[in-house]
């Protein structure tokens, strides 16, 4: 089920330790940062007290990352990502997390590579979007996950369909991702064309939409749209915690 829902129905009173996780970060900081709050609060809100995650954060410079994505070098965005799971086993990470919808992409490598099970992005998501009984939603990401298959077949197998937006503004959602909001910029007047292209979406059938990068919450408020949003960034920082809590 949806992991922000079940948030507490969990029992404080018996003391587990927690699970040490790994996140791969950085990608981009503004999210992480976002991530690192959300994962303590809420584990905060279930222990109480002084609990926290102990988490391991692994946080990339994005300026060599966003370069070879955009080169299309994904064998060196693979060892790279390869490389900071290892680094994180190394230093006693149990579980590991990918704090960004688009390096899903290497998300079987870094599995197969570090032997330690992922808290998958997408499949937390889809999890959320099946609880609230809707199956067509809408897809907002970086070009990268809504045009190659990685993201939306994993989606697909989770039983939902999906739409992405028409191609001109599918660059303009991508470009106010790497050249806004991922630099901390965020404006009105592109929060105005997301709004549209939400709007235009609905229109084609979509019953909600899925914030599948982890930056576009700062930009997008559920009062922008009258259908459900999925916020990527908050619902896969529910299942870290959550995963953290498990022990
Ligand atoms: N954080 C964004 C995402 O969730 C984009 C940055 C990246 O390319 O990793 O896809």
């Amino acid at each position: 089920g949806c992991i922000i829902r079940q948030a507490l129905g969990w029992h404080s009173g018996w003391q587990v330790s927690m699970q040490r996780i790994g996140i791969i970060g950085g990608m981009s900081w503004e999210s992480t940062q976002l991530y690192y709050r959300l994962i303590n609060e809420r584990v905060r809100a279930v222990k109480g007290g002084l609990s926290s995650a102990p988490l391991l954060v692994h946080s990339l410079d994005f300026a060599p990352v966003a370069a070879m994505q955009a080169a299309g070098d994904w064998d060196g965005l693979t060892a790279l990502m390869v490389n900071a799971g290892l680094d994180l086993k190394a230093a006693g990470a149990r579980s590991l997390a990918i704090a960004t919808n688009t390096m899903h992409m290497m998300a079987e490598q870094v599995t197969e590579r570090t032997g330690l099970p992922l808290i998958h992005i997408a499949d937390a998501t889809a999890a959320c979007v099946r609880d609230m009984g809707l199956i067509r939603v809408a897809l907002l990401a970086t070009r990268f996950t809504m045009e190659q298959a990685f993201y939306r077949d994993r989606l697909m197998a989770a039983g939902l369909s999906v739409l992405v937006p028409d191609e001109d503004d599918r660059v303009e959602i991508h470009r106010v991702i790497y050249e806004e909001l991922c630099r901390g910029i965020v404006r009105d007047d592109s929060r105005a064309t997301y709004t549209r292209i939400m709007a235009g979406l609905r229109d084609r059938g979509a019953q909600g939409v899925i914030l599948g990068c982890t930056e576009i919450t700062l930009l997008v408020r559920p009062s922008d749209t009258d259908l459900p949003l999925f916020d990527t960034t908050a619902i896969h920082a529910a299942a870290i915690a959550d995963q953290a809590m498990a022990g």
